[in-house]
Formats: C-alpha cells, structure tokens, sequence
C-alpha cells in the first residue's frame, strides 16, 4: 500500500505556533515517530508538509535585511524551506526507523510545481501572508510591486496569488525513490510555484500553493493508494466550534461535499482539506483522510478520522 501523508503546520512548529529551531526539531520527531510506526514491509510512504510559519521567518529577515542584502523572491523561500524541512525530517525520521529496526532510507527533494500564468490569482491575489505591518511600512513595499490590504486593527497585511497546481514536475523521481524503497519527503509547501513561458522555459512565480491541494495532485500523480492530511484536530466537524457541533467519521464524497456548499469548513484552514480529500477520491483513490497525528495508523485502516470513500 502507497500513502502519501500531508503534514500541517502544526506539525513542524510548538503547538503554541512557535517556530524556533529546536521547536521545529521536537515536532518532527513526533511526526516521523508516527511514520515510522507504519513502515510495515508492505507499506510505502511519501510525506509532504506546510510551510507557513517558516516561510512567514524569511519574509521577516528579507524586509529587516533588505538593505544589506537582496531580498529573495517568494518561490525561493519556498525552496529554502524545502531543503531545510527536508533535512529536519530526514534526521528525524531515520531516527525513529532506527529505534524500530526498520531498514530504509529517507530522501527530501526539492520540488517544483506547475501553475498557469494566467491563473485568476494572479490578477486577484488573495491569500495572506507573512506578518501584519503599519500602514506607512506596507506602503513602501506596495512601491516594490507587492500586494498589500488593509485588515483594519491588526494592520495591513500581504496578499499573493495561491494558484491552483496543475502538475507536480518532479512527481517521477519521487516515484522512482518510492520504488526504491526510500521514505521520500517531497512537494513541501505544496510545491514551489513555476510557469513555462511560450518559449518552453520554467520560471519560479511569487506565488504559494495550498498544500493540502498539492499533495492530492501528487497523490494522485503517484499513485498512492491513501492520502492522509494529518493536522490538529482528529476529525472534520459539522458546526464546528458551536454546541451542535459533530464529528465526521466515514463520509461519502458526494456528502461532504454537499456539507462544504453548505459552508461548514472555513476556508483558510479545514476547507482545502475537505477540497483535497474529495478531489484525491473522485480521481480514483481508494480513500482520504483527514485526522491528527495520533489517529494516523488507524487512519489508514479507515478506522479513525474523517474518512472519505466514493460510495
Ligand atoms: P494545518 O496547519 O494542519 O494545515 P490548519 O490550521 O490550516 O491546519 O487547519 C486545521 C484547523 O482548521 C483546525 O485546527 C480547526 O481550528 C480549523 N477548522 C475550521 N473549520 C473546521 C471544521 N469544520 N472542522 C474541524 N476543524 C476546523
Ligand atoms: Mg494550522
């Protein structure tokens, strides 16, 4: 069985949101801890893994340093945080296979994702990100071309494009390093955004893809069996965070998503996921899951979780 595991945020970082190094250490050795339980004989994995906090760090340091040295584009940072990510994971989980007696290897690629340059979010950037700033700060990156909107209290914030990944480019390595039995960590981020030019040329855009919807494109770009999003909370909730609300269990795709039209899932957070567990099942896997990381192996088994299935 191929399972392609998607890590959230919050399994990279403190759980207070906190993204020192040794925060970021700490919290990929639980997660690989919980990957390396599932590393039977006949079990393959790919981990894939958000980026937000670490990408929000750099965009810090380019606007503090900018004046000594180059800011780096956003697809850059993506990059950067593919590699370091990488490593930290790859440390962390031939730890833990070790601890188990499980002989495999670890790889991390850096990996690039192919969008449209003429995707809507590129004329219409809505995704926020990195910190809030005054409003005299974000006018002098708007003069650098950045986006940049009024959250009233909390101050202006920057908007990108986050366009919608049409091909994972360096899906076939990935495949290849499954066959060859190595644990792979790829599409960090959800993978950094390129466009090819008319001229057959590739090009990194400032742009960031969701990476719940990255990883059901490479789930499903790789065949995998099962996508799981692992995140903080063990279930998808129905009125989530008021007295009705109500766990998920076992829901068909044409269910949950009549429940996403019906607005249930916000949609910063749980909406990608429900919209890329549906999309990884109507493309024929076998079933998604959203759920924690302490759910992850009977998660698999369909037995935890907001488990997606087709009928
Ligand atoms: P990650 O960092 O793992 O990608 P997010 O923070 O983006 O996770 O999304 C997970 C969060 O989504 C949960 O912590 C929860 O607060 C929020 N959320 C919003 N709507 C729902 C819902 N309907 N059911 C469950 N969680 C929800
Ligand atoms: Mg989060």
């Amino acid at each position: 069985m191929r399972v392609l595991l998607a890590l959230g945020g919050n399994a990279m970082t403190n759980a207070d949101g906190r993204a020192r190094p040794e925060d970021q250490i700490a919290a990929a050795q639980v997660a690989m801890a919980a990957v390396a339980d599932l590393l039977h004989e006949d079990v393959e994995v790919v981990i894939t893994h958000g980026n937000g906090p670490q990408v929000g760090n750099l965009l810090v340091k380019n606007e503090l340093a900018a004046a000594v040295v180059p800011p780096v584009p956003l697809d850059w940072c993506g990059a950067q945080t593919q590699a370091t990510l990488g490593f930290v994971l790859m440390n962390a989980l031939e730890t833990a296979m070790a601890e188990r007696g499980v002989d495999r290897r670890a790889a991390a690629l850096v990996t690039r994702a192919l969008v449209d340059a003429d995707d809507a979010g590129f004329t219409r950037p809505s995704k926020p990100i990195g910190r809030f700033l005054p409003a005299e700060e974000a006018a002098v990156l708007v003069e650098h071309g950045e986006t940049w909107e009024d959250r009233g209290e909390k101050g202006w914030r920057r908007v990108v494009a986050s366009p919608e990944p049409r091909e994972i480019l360096d899906a076939p390595a990935v495949q290849v390093l499954v066959e060859a039995g190595f644990v792979v960590v790829a599409n960090g981020g959800g993978g950094i955004p390129v466009v090819r030019d008319a001229d057959g040329r590739l090009r990194g855009v400032e742009a960031v893809i969701d990476k719940d919807l990255g990883a059901a494109l490479l789930a499903r770009t790789v065949a995998a069996d099962v996508l799981v999003i692992g995140t903080d909370v063990p279930n998808a909730v129905l009125r989530y965070g008021t007295p009705a609300a109500e766990a998920l269990g076992t829901v068909t795709v044409e269910r949950l998503r009549a429940y996403a039209a019906e607005g249930h899932f916000a949609s910063g957070s749980m909406g990608p996921k429900v919209d890329a567990a549906c999309r990884f099942v109507e493309q024929g896997g076998t079933h998604a899951v959203i759920t924690d990381l302490d759910h992850i192996s009977d998660a698999i088994a369909g037995e935890a979780g907001t488990v997606v299935v087709a009928q």
